[in-house]
């Protein structure tokens, strides 16, 4: 059985980008706990400007929301990054098998390292040198696959490029991995900017569903979607018209319907919105309702967290202490 490992920072609220583009796809995997490994990587929260009160709340909150989506912690590996050390210790070797240039090529460390510059922060090293860490997360594992959305497609393939170099350099250590994409909404844009992706560390909250905005919220949020000027009607459209392309992949992961089809059934934006507000508000209904059993119980959660570091360390462990050894150490 291929194993898998994917993982979700704990830098804000989880979105439904992150549902749609990745989580969906850990939940979807039926697998065995030695063979699914879904992390919270705190670690990788601390690459920009953070509040250190709110890392750890937001971890358990993720993981709180992980189970509430459907990851079942009998049937998969449920853990913080920060609880097993392998993933540090994997990742200075692979810092001694990266280049700075492939890592500044990165378009996510461009865009965050401008986004830092122009607030007047400096670009944390670990901004540059977090693509490293993410290789350590999935090559500690063994990981054959890796579910995630379009937007860490370029991060995949450098841990690819440096499972291999390690391989051909010091002998076979690692699996080489690939990324997994859904076939719809592998890349949920912002509601108010569909030219850039929904992100959960983005300030603007009114362009994010969030997975825990009350129903009114969400209705209101796809009502007041960005819409594309132009008569052109209701088509999918990704380049052209981005928003409503945006609606209707929306739309499409919800019911499971194909998106440019859909598009057939409106003539009108208004009736696509509301559509688009019921099926998400449906979506997101029994995940709303776990999530609050689960948070009256938060040492439940502990527990899970606990029990999967020690499992994912039994598994990092040998690998990492493998990789100690081909380097020569
Ligand atoms: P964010 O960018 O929201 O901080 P993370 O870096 O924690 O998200 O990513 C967690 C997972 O969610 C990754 O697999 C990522 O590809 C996916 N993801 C994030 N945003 C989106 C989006 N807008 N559409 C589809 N997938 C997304």
């Amino acid at each position: 059985m291929t194993r898998i490992f994917s993982g979700i920072k704990p830098t804000g609220h989880m979105t439904l980008g992150n549902y749609l583009g990745a989580v969906r796809q850990w939940v979807a995997a039926d697998q065995e706990p030695d063979d699914a490994l879904f992390c919270v990587v705190d670690l990788h929260a601390l690459t920009v400007e953070h509040e250190p009160a709110r890392v750890r709340r937001l971890s358990r909150q993720a993981a709180t929301l992980l189970i509430a989506a459907g990851l079942d912690p009998r049937r998969c590996t449920l853990f913080v990054q920060s609880h097993v050390d392998e993933h540090t210790r994997l990742a200075y070797l692979l810092e001694c098998t990266a280049s700075d240039g492939e890592l500044r090529r990165m378009i996510q460390y461009k865009e965050k390292a401008a986004k830092a510059q122009a607030g007047g922060d400096g670009v944390r090293l670990s901004l540059l040198t977090y693509p490293v860490l993410m290789a350590a997360d999935i090559l500690a594992y063994g990981a054959g696959e890796v579910p995630v959305g379009e937007d860490q497609r370029q991060h995949v393939e450098l841990t690819r490029d440096l499972a291999v170099r390690f391989n051909q350099r010091y002998g076979h250590t690692f699996t080489v991995p690939r990324a997994t994409h859904p076939a719809v909404a592998a890349r949920v844009m912002d509601l108010q900017d569909p030219t850039s992706k929904m992100g959960k560390s983005h300030e603007n909250g009114s362009g994010i569903v969030y997975l825990l905005d009350e129903p009114g919220v969400v209705r209101k949020k796809v009502m007041r979607a960005v819409t594309d000027s132009g008569d052109g009607g209701v088509v999918h459209d990704r380049q052209a018209r981005p928003g409503v392309a945006n609606l209707l992949d929306i739309l499409a992961a919800c019911t499971g319907g194909d998106p440019a089809a859909l598009a057939d059934g409106y003539s009108g934006y208004g009736a696509l919105k509301r559509d688009v507000a019921d099926a998400v508000v449906e979506l997101l209904r029994p995940l709303r309702e776990r999530h609050a059993e689960l948070a009256a119980d938060p040492a439940q959660v502990d527990k899970v967290l606990r029990e999967g570091a020690e499992r994912a360390r039994g598994l990092a462990r040998p690998v990492v202490d493998r990789a100690y050894e081909a380097i020569g150490l």
